[in-house]
């Protein structure tokens, strides 16, 4: 039976991750030879089929990502949904007025920096479903229900490639009674050792 914690890790990714993910200091794992910098795209695949199957329940008007990282399984979901993605930019563009625009804390760069995104592209009453790769405090998962909110657009859901379980985000966005599907849950890095639920 699904727990809170939806299906438990997606084996494709988790024994890549034991095979290829690196661990670094600070609880920070590094998937960059198959998500992050050099893509797998037949895992990328595998890993979009299956949060189109956990969200079949949903209706989804719109996939919404964040640059960069997101954009690439959030256009695979959009594109098996057969619905729009938009991406969060992380610098206002000068050709954009109209805009939605939240702050966000980046775990990674120690940074507070501002994301926005044209209400031309977030409409009222639509339903959609926000994918990321990784999940770790839910910094940038509460800056996109913010914009979502700004934009009176419904969140149906959050799905991450990664979650860290060990980090607060996960344990934030069920409370706050958000539908969080996550294909490889990460208990703990520490010793720079990867356990994966
Ligand atoms: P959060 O906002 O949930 O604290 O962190 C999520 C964002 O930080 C993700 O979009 C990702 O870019 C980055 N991030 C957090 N933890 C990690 C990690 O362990 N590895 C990598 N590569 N990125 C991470």
């Amino acid at each position: 039976m699904a727990s809170a914690y939806g299906e438990g890790s997606f084996p494709l990714l988790k024994e890549r991750i034991l095979k290829d993910g690196i661990c670094l200091k600070g609880g920070v794992l590094k998937v960059d030879s198959f998500i992050n910098h050099q893509i797998d795209p037949s895992l990328l695949k595998a890993m979009s089929v299956e949060f189109v199957r956990r969200f079949a329940d949903v209706e989804i008007d719109k996939v919404l990502t964040i640059e960069s990282s997101g954009i690439a399984p959030a256009v695979v979901v959009g594109m098996l949904l057969d619905v729009p993605v938009v991406f969060a930019k992380k610098k206002k563009p000068s050709t954009m007025d109209n805009m939605l625009v939240t702050s966000v804390y980046s775990f990674t760069k120690n940074t507070t920096y501002d994301v926005c995104v044209s209400r031309d592209f977030l409409r009222p009453g639509e339903k959609v479903l926000f994918i990321d790769d990784f999940l770790a405090n839910g910094n940038a998962a509460k800056g996109m229900i913010d914009l979502l909110n700004q934009a009176g657009s419904t969140l149906v859901g959050m799905g991450f490639l990664i979650e860290k379980s060990f980090q607060e985000g996960g344990a934030y966005l069920r409370q706050s009674g958000v539908r969080v599907e996550s294909l490889a849950l990460i208990d703990s890095l520490d010793n720079c050792s990867i356990t994966i639920r």
